[in-house]
């Protein structure tokens, strides 16, 4: 058997003394969701539905070459953020394709009247 260097100590079996996690007690898990972001996303659901039956489905987009006419989808002209989120005038319904390339070309978009630049308010 070769001799260990000189230098060669055993490896700590335990080099790092585990703490114990921390964990909050029963019950007092923290919120995920907000009760406002729970109840606007309950709303939005509801209005989403009512918004793409009242535009019998249909996709106001058109994108030449993705459209798919079925609307199942929200086009927000002016982002979905706080107060707009739930703004219907501010709504287009539209095909997932449509939607997904007026998101992904954004200068397009406002061209097309797609989206609309938000002004300070
Ligand atoms: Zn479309």
């Amino acid at each position: 058997m070769p001799k260990r260097p000189e230098f060669w100590q055993p490896v700590p079996k335990n080099p790092v003394e585990k703490k114990p996690a921390k964990r909050l007690a029963r019950g007092k898990r923290v919120n995920p969701v907000s009760d406002k972001r729970r109840n606007d996303a309950k709303q939005y659901s509801e209005q989403r539905r009512f918004f793409l039956e009242l535009r019998h489905y249909e996709c106001e987009l058109r994108v030449d070459g993705t459209c798919t006419g079925l609307a199942s989808e929200i086009q927000h002209l002016v982002g979905r953020d706080s107060h707009r989120f739930l703004d219907m005038s501010t709504w287009k319904a539209a095909c997932h394709g449509c939607h997904s390339y007026a998101t992904t070309h954004p200068a397009e978009a406002y061209a097309n009247g797609w989206a609309q630049r938000r002004t300070a308010s």
